[in-house]
């Protein structure tokens, strides 16, 4: 029985885990034996002994069980040192990083494993159990908003008080994808006033249907690509916009930023002179810092106070809620590679297969997907 194994995330240290005991029963039965390290679901709740009662071996040494893995599983992507322990044609998927981790594809595209990255599978409705990129922002998203409650000096609802009537506070969404509209019904079920921007303009019905107001900005041509995400503004292009949301921005009490552009650094959206043009105790959370951030002077994982106003660098929010961020990562994980499996023939994946064409990042000692290919030599 071909071997998977599921090490602890350690770059970056991670409290999500890939595999969870319930994954581990489902892949038994499809004919793969799992295997995790030591103490990789313990900060997401899910013990080692879970893992055992499912049939799922515990493995002391990570070095053994990636040089043992036929499959291995991740949310972030092996370190280099991890890479040349693995076995040539292994199969390993996650959030690979591709855009910005070349050293990783090279090293992949190297040891000859067959690398499929989450980030790359298509958004489409076959593939939506696999998503983990939206299972992972819907969860960001209402973390975001219960993150901001928490910082901000204010309640979030109206409270008619003997004292007299507390004003519902304001949020401003910037950026309405998975993780934005999570954070809309999310701040909207606390009784927040809630406005929302997006540069998609398709976003806007999606906004009203949710109880919040949409801020009408005109930046001329935006759009949005096949795949449906936004189309890189022009920078005259953002500085209208940053004009256009300085008011909104200045009148809210919480800003939530999600902004992305696929595969390029995050636009950024609000600047010093807006963040002065707010009350002081107020929050701006980054959901985008990772990228480059969407505020400027937002640090990763850390809260600065630039003006009176908290400046949350809030990159990786899933990990604040690990056991279901957990249970929906593995599931997608256990989706994806079920999708390839077929029973004796193990992984097989046709050159027709959207979902393989478009997530296989490296395979047999190449890196095969076109966006990330090294020009060819002439
Ligand atoms: P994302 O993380 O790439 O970006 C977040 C949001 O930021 C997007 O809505 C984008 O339009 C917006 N944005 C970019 N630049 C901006 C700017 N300057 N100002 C304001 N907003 C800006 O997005 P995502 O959540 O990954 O979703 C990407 C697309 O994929 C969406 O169209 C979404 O509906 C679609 N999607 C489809 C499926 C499916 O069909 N199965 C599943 C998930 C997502």
């Amino acid at each position: 029985m071909p071997l998977l194994f599921c090490p602890k995330e350690i770059r970056p240290p991670d409290p999500r885990v890939a595999l969870t005991p319930e994954t581990a029963r489902k892949f038994r039965e499809m004919g793969i034996a799992c295997a995790v390290e030591e103490g990789a679901g313990r900060a997401a709740s899910y013990p080692d002994a879970e893992y055992e009662a499912a049939g799922c071996a515990v493995m002391s040494v990570r070095a053994e069980g990636l040089a043992r893995a036929d499959v291995v599983v991740g949310i972030h992507p092996l370190t280099i040192e991890d890479i040349r322990r693995l076995r040539p044609g292994v199969i390993t998927a996650g959030f690979l990083d591709p855009f910005r981790q070349q050293e990783t594809v090279a090293a992949l595209a190297a040891a000859g494993i067959t690398a499929i990255s989450l980030e790359l599978v298509p958004r489409t409705t076959t593939a939506q159990k696999m998503d983990a990129l939206s299972s992972q922002a819907s969860l960001a998203g209402y973390a975001a908003v219960l993150l901001a409650a928490m910082r901000l000096d204010k309640i979030l609802p109206m409270m008619m008080t003997p004292a007299g009537t507390l004003q519902p506070s304001r949020i401003l969404i910037v950026g309405v994808g998975v993780a934005g509209l999570q954070a809309i019904a999310t701040a909207k079920r606390l009784g927040a006033r809630v406005t929302a921007f997006d540069t998609r303009p398709v976003v806007e019905e999606q906004v009203r249907s949710l109880g919040a107001r949409f801020l009408k900005l005109d930046l001329g041509e935006t759009g949005q690509t096949e795949q449906g995400y936004a189309k890189e503004l022009t920078p005259q292009q953002i500085e209208l916009q940053r004009q256009g949301m300085a008011k909104a921005c200045a009148e809210s009490d919480v800003v939530i930023t999600t902004a992305q552009v696929f595969g390029k650094p995050a636009p950024r959206l609000i600047t010093s002179e807006m963040l002065a043009g707010m009350r002081s105790g107020s929050v701006v959370v980054d959901m985008a810092v990772n990228t480059g951030g969407n505020v400027e002077g937002s640090r990763p994982d850390e809260e600065v106070v630039l003006g009176g106003v908290r400046v949350l660098g809030a990159g990786n929010l899933a990990a604040t809620v690990p056991h279901h961020a957990s249970l929906a990562f593995a599931s997608n994980i256990f989706n994806l590679l079920a999708h390839f499996w077929s029973g004796e023939a193990g992984f097989s994946y046709s050159p027709d297969d959207e979902i393989g064409r478009s997530a296989i990042l490296c395979r047999n000692g190449k890196v095969v997907n076109e966006r990330f290919a090294p020009p060819a030599k002439n």
